[in-house]
């Protein structure tokens, strides 16, 4: 049965053996309705109910936003070219996919568009072409549109069918910021850090990380950690610290897990553990994080928490080196390797 909000304006629409009476949306009420009843964007909006759920039935999804294209509805088409595009409900159609995008967008559909303009970007179902991608993600970004603005962002930033301006992709990102994306929220804070496309602003990007972090970024998460560890843009705080860290360690934020692994090994904001930090140096470690292999080396070569085993540390220590660390990091690991190679050659005279 298919149950449609009666208020015209919230349009809620929704299908399954449940009964609806209220609409999840606006409180409205909810009335049985039958297919050949449904208007267009009826007929999109169960395709939108239907593609949300999990564990429902893609191949009616598909049709629905068939139905809802047939009727020329815009967002209909436009999905049924993320079905094509994906795969969703029916067989993968990269082709007919642009071509449907192509079609919104002509008609001034402006998710249609971003998407029109990311096939062109990467050649899905069109040839490539960076520079009219460039252009569709600009129509979109000018409106508003949250995706495109990101994508422009990042046109600007790598040079991708506009000339490369650091500024320009600052000032994008930062609008797309302006709307709470977190992701963009992470990278205009990444801008105020580094001073790419922006003047220098630890203030500022602690701002931003924390906007991220409070949206559920893990990557945000761990970096306003970090400004509260090192006291960038706000002032040193280890409850907060500890607080973000463990909020990124819970996403497996691999960064996240080995500071937090410091932080019990020298009793920094929590009770000073060395069971506890080995543990999380080897999680980190698991999760390919070179700071988390350089601490997990470190355990075996001095015998903390764990019996001393020059050979792990080597081959921990080589692992992280294969993983190209940072020059600050790869120096330390270097030493770290002659030191316990040094150790194992002394051992060996004295027996
Ligand atoms: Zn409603």
């Amino acid at each position: 049965m298919i149950y449609a909000c009666e208020d015209s304006k919230c349009g809620y629409v929704a299908e399954g053996a449940s009964i609806w009476t209220v609409c999840p949306e606006c409180g409205g009420i909810m009335k049985p309705i039958e297919e050949k009843e449904m208007t267009a964007a009826q007929w999109s909006q169960l395709g939108y109910f239907l593609a949300c759920r999990e564990g429902s039935d893609k191949k009616r999804v598909y049709e629905c936003f068939q139905k809802a294209a047939h009727m020329g509805d815009l967002w209909g088409m436009n999905n049924l070219g993320w079905c094509l595009e994906n795969g969703v409900g029916t067989q993968k159609d990269e082709r007919t996919a642009v071509w449907l995008y192509e079609q919104a967008a002509q008609q001034g559909y402006i998710p249609a568009i971003c998407n029109y303009g990311y096939c062109l970007q990467n050649g899905i179902g069109v040839r490539k072409d960076m520079k009219k991608a460039a252009e569709m993600f600009r129509r979109a970004a000018d409106s508003g549109y949250l995706r495109a603005q990101v994508l422009l962002a990042f046109c600007y930033h790598d040079g991708k069918g506009v000339g490369e301006d650091k500024h320009k992709a600052f000032e994008w990102m930062r609008r797309a910021a302006g709307q709470g994306n977190p992701m963009a929220c992470l990278y205009t804070g990444k801008c105020y850090e580094d001073g790419e496309g922006v003047e220098k602003d630890a203030a500022e990007a602690a701002g931003y990380y924390q906007i991220a972090a409070y949206g559920g970024d893990a990557q945000g998460q761990f970096r306003i950690g970090y400004c509260y560890d090192r006291g960038i843009g706000v002032p040193r705080d280890e409850r907060r610290m500890i607080y973000w860290y463990q909020k990124a360690a819970q996403q497996r934020f691999p960064k996240a897990i080995d500071r937090l692994g410091v932080c019990y090994e020298i009793g920094r904001g929590v009770k000073r553990d060395k069971e506890q930090a080995y543990r999380l140096y080897c999680q980190a470690a698991n999760e390919k994080d070179e700071g988390g292999l350089y601490h997990l080396a470190l355990c075996y070569a001095g015998g903390k928490a764990v019996k001393t085993d020059y050979g792990k540390a080597k081959t921990i220590c080589r692992e992280a080196l294969s993983r190209k660390p940072d020059r600050n990091l790869k120096r330390k690991l270097e030493t770290l390797l002659q030191e316990v190679e040094r150790c194992e050659e002394e051992e060996r005279k004295k027996v």
